[in-house]
């Protein structure tokens, strides 16, 4: 996965915004097609709601981990855990 300034003129292609892209998100081994182009601002909020969103997981981590250490064996089982699902996906996003 690259990023790099926008070479060619085209529009942010987050949602519904117009600005003109900046950066262009590519991943490897795929054509230019594949490529993601954005704005700045679209690409620091993307960046924002990704800190907040791992600073969260980790905080649940750290809150589960702690409850799991003080809630007995037998009754972990029924109290509802932390969604594990979400942990996965973000440390795979992070690997690409
Ligand atoms: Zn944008």
């Amino acid at each position: 996965m690259q990023l790099t300034k926008t070479q060619v003129k085209v529009r942010c292609e987050l949602g519904i915004c117009r600005n003109a892209a900046e950066f262009t998100v590519a991943p490897s081994h795929v054509g230019i097609r594949s490529r993601l182009h954005v704005c700045r601002g679209c690409l620091s909020e993307i960046c924002a709601l990704f800190e907040k969103e791992k600073a969260q997981e980790k905080a649940q981590a750290k809150a589960s981990a702690g409850a799991a250490h003080e809630t007995p064996p037998q009754e972990s089982a029924a109290t509802p855990s932390a969604p594990k699902k979400k942990t996965k996906k973000a440390v795979k996003g992070e690997e690409e």
